[in-house]
């Protein structure tokens, strides 16, 4: 049964409604102002239905956006407060770059330095293959001149990690309720703030509401009757009129079924997460022909969670305007948007350019749907902010299973203590111009 109200109703069990719940949860308690109890999530589908449960896990500092930046560094600290219960491993991560990004990573390794994000910066082509085979003797990528190595973050194991989440907020006493749509969001007669949600289960009067609805925020977006257009103010000052404030994007990711332990370091540790991104030119490992010659990148991760060696490569854009985006089913249940055996190729033939022990491995490409959508923003960077007085939107723009903490500090911001970490995302970013720097990396996310 649903109830007939509930003081904060968390829309979307996936990492962000979550970990919001949980913290909403224990400061409830700790401050004294109530408990888990006055926190209900609902999710039309379960428990990692949606985006969350189908990331790679990939938990990096790595951002050329200073506010990113120390966001991700909150947001590991709490992956490694509790290791086991979000099945956390502490791998670290290594970006590989070529000559066109050197200055960019550079930049980034003296920042995390500032911040004390413990890091190693390698620079030079030859200093760079002799750092990178004293991991794997066999790695063979040329055009390299930078490796920004975290020794912190990693991956964690997504459903896994969910549960691990979902399993504290109900011990703090929160209710967590599957198969439950919101339909409607109903606002007052008198102030413009959410007093009920409609759901298909029926109406739930609420005091704060929470959307934290992953692909599917574009949809509450238009519930809440916000512009599907908007104007964006450049750094340089010109205004970027009717830009969409959606678009999607396709991750494209799978697994090559070798043995995890094929992919482990020398020394027979589990080596850190890689990415590469390059601009040789990739030829095809199964015959020759050139498969690229524009920038690419890849990422990857022996990984007993998915079985193999996991990973993916740049997204790309999705041409459909938002609104008529086909966003269930959601992931590998897509007919739509799953990878490929052209992205099959070319991730396996990626991977052979950066370590031999992967030539002639493509007949072990697991061949099974992978990938889905992400929504991103007009600027592909979150939207953490308050709308209508008492309803918080949770838009990471596809940045985020890796960020835990945004809950925590939503948490903490419904209940009066904003974070400056979160200043730097909202909405009225777009009309002030106070956009983030862009860096020179082929995905939409660094
Ligand atoms: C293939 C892929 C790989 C990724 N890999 C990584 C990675 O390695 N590292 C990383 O940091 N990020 C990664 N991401 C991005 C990351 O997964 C997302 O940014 C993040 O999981 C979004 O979390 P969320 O809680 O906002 O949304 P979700 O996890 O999508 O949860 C939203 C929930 O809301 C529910 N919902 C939606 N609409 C309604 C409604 N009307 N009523 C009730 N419930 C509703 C859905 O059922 C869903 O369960 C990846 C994304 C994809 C697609």
């Amino acid at each position: 049964m649903i109830p007939a109200h509930i003081k904060y109703l968390i829309v979307g069990a996936g990492i962000h409604g979550l970990s919001t719940a949980y913290h909403l949860a224990t400061a409830l308690k700790a401050s004294g102002r109530g408990s888990g109890e006055d926190v209900l999530v609902i999710d039309k589908g379960s428990i990692a239905a949606g985006a969350s449960g189908i990331a790679c896990g990939v938990i990096r500092n790595n951002y050329f956006q200073p506010a990113m930046r120390e966001l991700m560094a909150e947001c590991v600290d709490l992956w490694e407060s509790d290791p086991e219960a979000y099945h956390f491993h502490n791998v670290g991560y290594m970006q590989i770059s070529p000559e066109s990004m050197r200055s960019d990573v550079a930049q980034i390794a003296a920042e995390q330095q500032a911040i004390g994000y413990e890091s190693e910066f390698i620079e030079g082509a030859d200093a760079c293959k002799k750092y990178m085979r004293g991991i794997f003797s066999d790695w063979q990528a040329e055009g390299i001149t930078s490796i920004l190595h975290e020794k912190r973050g990693g991956y964690a194991n997504n459903t896994a990690s969910l549960y691990g989440l979902a399993d504290k907020a109900e011990a703090a006493g929160v209710r967590i309720m599957s198969g439950t749509e919101v339909t409607e969001l109903v606002s007052g007669s008198n102030s413009g703030a959410i007093t009920a949600v409609e759901t298909n289960k029926g109406r739930i009067t609420v005091d704060e509401v929470v959307l934290a609805a992953g692909p599917w925020v574009p949809r509450l977006w238009n519930m809440l009757e916000l512009p599907n257009f908007i104007d964006v103010k450049g750094s340089d000052g010109t205004v970027h009129h009717d830009v969409p404030m959606w678009v999607y994007w396709c991750l494209q990711e799978g697994t090559l079924g070798v043995e995890p332990g094929f992919g482990m370091a020398d020394d027979g540790t589990m080596p850190p997460v890689i990415h590469v991104d390059n601009d040789e030119p990739l030829c095809s490992d199964v015959d020759g022909r050139v498969l690229t010659e524009d920038m690419w990148g890849i990422y990857y991760k022996p990984d007993f969670n998915f079985g193999g060696i996991q990973g993916g490569a740049a997204p790309y854009l999705v041409k459909t305007p938002a609104a008529d985006v086909a966003i269930d089913p959601y992931g590998a249940d897509s007919p739509e948007f799953i990878v490929d055996d052209l992205f099959a190729e070319t991730w396996c033939s990626a991977l052979a350019f950066c370590q031999k022990r992967y030539q002639g491995q493509i007949g072990k490409w697991r061949k099974e749907p992978s990938g889905g959508i992400g929504a991103f923003t007009a600027d592909s960077f979150p939207v953490f902010d308050r709308f209508r007085d008492n309803c918080y939107v949770i838009a990471d723009s596809n940045h985020g299973y890796k960020m835990l903490a945004v809950g925590k500090l939503v948490a903490e911001d419904i209940l009066g203590t904003p974070s400056a970490l979160l200043e730097p995302f909202r909405f009225s970013r777009f009309a002030e111009g106070k956009l983030h720097p862009v860096s020179n990396s082929p995905f939409p996310w660094s």
